[in-house]
């Protein structure tokens, strides 16, 4: 089976203890099945404790709910008790796999590591040059991909190569992606998704037609994402300060290796319902959000919050795709105007 990762995943490791944004903190962590029958047979202490924690959630599911904000069995110098006393095996799967994202798309799989988490961040954000992505061998069978995998993945590929044109302002590059994902979607809804290679292959940037004069994203968009669920209240302080904080330039390079890592993670996932353009809507969106917020809270971290707010909470990514349809805080013009600006 092939697995793909950014160049950079090898590299990751946990803070642990120095951490500042542990993910043991502010997450109520699912128990996954086995794990939970392994708490309820431990004998001990430990398992005594770990039954006297575990309970069940809404959708019932085994959690462990958080006391004062925090994992129950997170000690004083923020390290799990668990794994410190049991092993890394003997923690949840979440936890285990915690900070990486994996998606099974049949005859490959993608593993990206969360920007929510700091480590990652750091690695995704502590160099400049384009990001890349390997491919390697790993344990597990190929399976027959959706008939649009491939089709998706010729034009996920010719939105990188746009991106990697650091000739051209990074937010002319967001634009192309927006147009070409804009005649894409014409194809997936008249079902010549077989067409898109061809598309991806011929497609060139437009010439710029000038500046755009109707109202861009901003502010309007960090009230919409303040609608959404929050997991820490002061991230809608945060947003709250993005509306008056002067925008401040970015480094294009670092806001690009941020298009990147949106664009592998959300770019293929229209193989499930052919939805591409709000996709590539929401890409755009979080690289422009990151870099309106940066200037408040610095970029590493302006990526982290949108990344904990929204990418982690499904019910966030599936309102966000519906309103790219539906509410003109994400009109399609009003992002080319803010890309124009
Ligand atoms: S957020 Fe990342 S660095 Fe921090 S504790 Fe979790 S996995 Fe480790």
């Amino acid at each position: 089976m092939l697995t793909r990762v950014p160049d950079y995943f090898e590299r990751f490791s946990c803070l642990a203890g120095a951490c500042p944004h542990s993910c043991c903190i502010g997450w109520e962590v699912v128990i996954d099945p086995a794990t939970a029958a392994r708490y309820r047979a431990l004998p001990g202490a430990l398992g005594e404790q770990l039954r006297a924690a575990l309970r069940t959630d809404e959708d019932g599911d085994d959690c462990f709910p958080l006391r004062g904000g925090r994992c129950p069995f997170l000690d004083g110098e923020d390290l799990c008790e668990i794994h410190r006393t049991l092993g890394e095996d003997a923690t949840s799967a979440t936890c285990r796999t915690h900070p990486r994202f994996t998606e099974e798309y049949g005859p490959f799989r993608e593993i990206s590591l969360a920007a929510s988490c700091p480590a990652a961040a750091a690695l995704l954000l502590g160099e400049r040059a384009p990001l890349t992505f390997r491919e390697t061998e790993t344990p597990g069978e190929p399976e027959p991909g959706d008939p649009w995998l491939e089709p998706l993945l010729a034009v996920r590929e010719r939105m990188f190569g746009l991106l990697s044109d650091r000739t051209r302002p990074l937010r002319r590059r967001l634009g192309d992606w927006l147009a070409l994902a804009l005649e894409a979607q014409e194809l997936l809804d008249g079902d010549r998704a077989e067409d898109l290679p061809a598309l991806a292959k011929a497609w060139v940037p437009a010439e710029a037609d000038g500046p755009g004069d109707g109202p861009g994203l901003f502010p309007e968009v960090l009230d919409l994402l303040g609608e959404l669920e929050v997991l820490e209240p002061d991230w809608r302080d945060l947003l709250a300060a993005g509306k008056t904080a002067p925008p401040a330039p970015q480094d294009a390079a670092l806001l690009e290796r941020t298009a990147a890592y949106f664009l592998f993670r959300y770019g293929l996932k229209a193989v499930n319902d052919g939805d591409l353009l709000s996709r590539i809507g929401f890409c755009v969106l979080a690289v422009l959000t990151a870099e309106r917020l940066a200037p408040v809270c610095g970029l590493p971290e302006a990526v982290g919050r949108f990344s904990r707010e929204i990418e982690h909470d499904a019910a966030n990514l599936t309102t966000l795709q519906d309103r790219f349809w539906e509410d003109g805080r994400l009109a399609l013009g009003r992002f080319r105007s803010e890309l124009d600006r």
